[in-house]
């Protein structure tokens, strides 16, 4: 950074200290004044000036006429300056510096040592180490305009970049200087100012960045800006609006006006009416028109918007805005909305199609299944009633897919309902397993089923759902399982005052499912197995309907399988908690208390189920995993002097099966043999002989319900039962009515007449029929009924119709007659619709006997019973 050496004959402060540093430029007089230095003769001075500025001497030559006034008069000038700079560069962050030509002597002040980012020992303070700071690219142009200045050809006034020392990082700076001469015009010294526009340069950078981005992005966006002078009415379009607007730019007026004529006509008014709003302030620019394309005479829309520029005054002066096309995107919108008004008509025709399908399907099933429920009373041969069950079970699992068709497109069409009763959840559960019991039988699966005590005994939802998931669930499990077991396990997970949450498992040990199906066999229609490759029949709704079902009472269901060793199908619900009832459960009686009973069983999975549900009553539960096992373990109780009191004995067990074991106990241990329930699975039987010959205190239906369990060992053991505990169910007999009513049946199929007839007669009511609406109404008329079975589809006059005019009718008489609609429409809504048209109650067909005659009879009351 030094200038060239130091020149130890010369006396100037320069030639003494090499490293100009801080001291000033400025020589100091007796009197402390400073004064410039301007003696120094030395060489070196003169080389270095030579060196960088050649000319240097012919322009600037020593003052030889230097008179005391000139001198006075540069000094007052310099003072006022620098007191004038001082104050200005303070606040500015400006540094000063301070050039003496003939000396070449370079002084900065602190701001300057820290715009360069130099410290003042390392600068030698001549003119070649401001240079050697500069970007070198830079140095040419600088000296040169320095050049110029003191020529007195140009203002110095420049911007320059320098390289920051400690990272060679770029900086700009902006330079002044005023040159001052002596009496002769001779320049003899720069005083000037840099600032640091670094900030101020990158935000300039940012902003030409922003704009250019501005640029490409309107081009890319294809918008087209326009210019408006208000007050000339000049219009200015850039190259995109001409585009925009198909018109060459020579023939486009510019004018206001000219823009006008291309929009539809039926939107000048507006736009111009907006555009005029904009202007007085009172919106926004902001809006949307037709244009007429001039080549075809075509409409395309546009989308414009603008800013008002105002005068000082707050006069519009301007507005600059935006024009774009928006036809495709109208165009898409409209497409769109007609593909949803065509996807809307699409479903009420599906739904109106379903509901006919559903009614059509509904009629004659109703003829099938209650007839053969009829067959199926009378005197027949073993050959044929295996046949007509078969008919039966076929009837059934119809119907099973109707439903869930119906199910599908009801909750589709957010139209299914959730009921929200209290209902005892193991109840529910054991009732449902029960019926699928028999198909766990005849598979030689074990069915069981495991509700801790900690879940509540009451709760509040829709039990008929929860069923329903189950049925689909464990229906699956067996449907795909060989061998093995399918469990239903239910957790409670969490539990407040009133809500408790559970989580269920339905576990089997069958085929699994492969890891990239887990997800896609809750979607409709979706099978593991390729369709050409079926060998388990279904709909792949089930699962569909499982996930809706589940998701409508706030839960997740998910499965987790291992092909070739099961799959657990979990699902989670939470539901309303109804205080328990006194006797239930949670508070078992307690002289079943310290019961010794053993349980015997091959499944491992019951075992431990039954005997959780006797140690949960206190009771002292052993378990045998076979016949064998069972009787030495009686035996061994029997010695210690706390022989067994009561055993459970599962029927199905190899080697020894059940009623084996159970011989083996009588023979054994005679008169002080314990009491025996045999727990036999649902559908399995045991001949009554058999039994009773064996003598077993009690025959359980697997799986069995806990409060069942409960009421048998209660009974046993010395107590009340705690609810009725029914016995297993009897098929054939219907009982008789509680009281035999008269029944008016309403009905235009042939079959359904014949069926109802029979139905309602076997049952000890009286009936008479009529073929359609009007015929209801006569008779209705002229006789007097209990109740009315009233079909909804009819000729002549349908079911509303007829109960509209005995309604009416009724309003003179005071009478009430119960009508119950009995139809084949079951789609959701369809209920409702009977009940508003004035009916009582309803019953889809097909009619299930035992609930056509809970609804009935519910109003053997009398006439008024309603
Ligand atoms: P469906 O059983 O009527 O075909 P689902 O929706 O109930 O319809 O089931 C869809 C598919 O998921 C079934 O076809 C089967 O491939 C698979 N699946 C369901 N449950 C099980 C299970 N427990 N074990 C193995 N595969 C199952």
């Amino acid at each position: 950074m030094r200038a060239g050496a130091a020149n130890n004959s010369c006396n100037c402060r320069r030639a003494r200290s090499p490293a100009y540093g801080r001291q000033s430029p400025v020589a100091e007089s007796q009197n402390g004044d400073r004064q410039p230095d301007r003696d120094c003769r030395c060489s070196t001075k003169q080389v270095a000036w030579q060196l960088r500025f050649p000319t240097r001497g012919r322009i600037v030559s020593e003052p030889e006429d230097r008179t005391p006034e000139s001198a006075k008069a540069a000094e007052e000038q310099l003072r006022l300056l620098s007191n004038r700079l001082i104050v200005a560069t303070k606040a500015g962050q400006i540094g000063i510096w301070d050039y003496d030509i003939a000396t070449n002597v370079l002084v900065w002040d602190e701001q300057m040592y820290r715009l360069y980012g130099v410290a003042p020992e390392d600068f030698s303070g001549a003119y070649e180490a401001w240079e050697s700071g500069l970007h070198p690219d830079d140095v040419a142009s600088e000296s040169e305009k320095l050049l110029r200045a003191i020529r007195g050809e140009e203002e110095f006034d420049t911007e320059f970049r320098i390289i920051w020392p400690a990272d060679g990082s770029v900086r700009y700076i902006k330079a002044n200087a005023t040159v001052l001469r002596d009496a002769d015009g001779q320049a003899v010294r720069v005083i000037g100012t840099n600032l640091d526009i670094t900030e101020q340069q990158r935000a300039e950078e940012e902003l030409r960045v922003t704009s250019n981005r501005l640029l490409l992005a309107t081009k890319a966006g294809e918008i087209g800006i326009w210019d408006f002078d208000i007050t000339t009415n000049e219009l200015v379009w850039d190259e995109q609006m001409y585009r925009l607007y198909g018109v060459a730019p020579e023939n486009f007026s510019g004018a206001y006006e000219a823009w006008e004529s291309g929009l539809h006509p039926d939107d000048v008014a507006n736009e111009s009416e907006k555009l005029q709003r904009a202007i007085r302030g009172e919106e926004e620019f902001d809006t949307e028109f037709r244009i007429i394309w001039p080549a075809d005479g075509s409409v395309r829309f546009i989308k414009a918007n603008a800013t008002v520029l105002r005068d000082a005054n707050g006069q519009a002066v301007r507005m600059i805005g935006t024009n774009w096309d928006t036809t495709e995107q109208r165009r898409g919108e409209q497409a769109l909305l007609l593909a949803k008004q065509n996807a809307e008509a699409a479903v009420r025709t599906k739904s109106q199609f379903l509901a006919n399908m559903s009614h059509e399907i509904r009629t004659p099933m109703n003829g099938i299944m209650g007839l053969t429920e009829l067959l199926l009373r009378s005197d027949l041969n073993e050959e044929q009633r295996h046949y007509l069950d078969l008919i039966g079970q076929s009837a059934g699992s119809l119907l099973t897919i109707i439903n869930d068709v119906l199910d599908v497109s009801r909750i589709e069409a957010g139209k299914m309902q959730l009921t929200n009763r209290s209902f005892n959840l193991r109840d529910s559960i054991g009732d449902t397993l029960q019926t699928v019991g028999l198909r766990a039988v005849e598979k030689g699966i074990e069915l069981a089923y495991r509700v801790p005590p900690d879940v509540p005994e009451l709760l509040v939802g829709d039990a008929g759902r929860i069923r329903q998931i189950l049925v689909n669930l464990v229906g699956n499990a067996l449907k795909f399982t060989e061998q093995g077991e399918v469990v239903v396990d239910v957790q409670l997970t969490s539990r407040t005052s009133d809500r408790a949450s559970l989580h269920f498992q339905v576990h089997d040990t069958g085929i699994g499912i492969p890891a990239n199906k887990l997800r896609s066999i809750f979607e409709s229609f979706t099978q593991v197995e390729g369709s050409t490759t079926r060998s388990y029949g279904g709909t792949g709704l089930g699962l569909t309907i499982c996930r809706d079902l589940v998701e409508l009472m706030n839960g997740r269901i998910w499965v987790e399988s291992q092909l070739g060793q099961g799959s657990t199908f979990h699902f989670t619900v939470t539901l309303g908690v109804e205080p328990a009832a006194a006797g239930s459960l949670d508070s078992p009686p307690r002289a079943i208390a310290g019961v010794r009973a053993l349980v015997v069983d091959d499944n491992a999975t019951n075992r431990n189920i039954l005997s959780e549900m006797l140690t949960g009553w206190a009771m002292a539960a052993q378990s045998a995993a076979s016949g064998a096992e069972a009787l030495t373990k009686l035996a061994a109780a029997k010695d210690s002097a706390e022989p067994m009191q009561l055993v459970l004995l599962d029927t199905i067990m190899p080697t020894m099966d059940g009623l084996q074991v159970a011989r083996r106990i009588l023979d054994e241990f005679g008169e002080q043999a314990p009491a025996v329930f045999l727990l036999s699975p649902a559908g399995s039987t045991v001949a009554p002989s058999k039994l009773r010959k064996l003598g077993p205190d009690r025959v359980l239906t697997k799986p069995v319900k806990q409060i069942e369990l409960l009421d048998a060992i209660t009974d046993l053991f010395g107590q009340p039962p705690l609810v009725g505990s029914e016995q297993p169910r009897e098929l054939v007999a219907t009982p008789n009515a509680v009281r035999a009513m008269k029944v008016l049946v309403v009905d235009d199929g042939e079959v359904n007449l014949v069926l109802a007839v029979a139905l309602l007669e076997a049952r000890g009511h009286s009936v008479v029929v009529a073929r359609d609406g009007i015929e209801a109404v006569d008779l209705h008329a002229n006789q007097a009924f209990d109740a009315i079975l009233m079909d909804v589809q009819m000729p002549k006059l349908d079911g509303y119709g007829a109960t509209a005019i005995i309604r009416k009718q009724e309003a003179t008489s005071g009478h009430h007659i119960p009508i119950i609609a009995m139809t084949a429409n079951a789609m959701a809504g369809d209920r409702e619709l009977c009940l508003k048209a004035g009916m009582d109650d309803y019953v889809a067909k097909p009619v299930q006997s035992e609930e056509l005659f809970a609804v009935l009879e519910r109003y053997a009351g009398g006439n008024e019973a309603h």
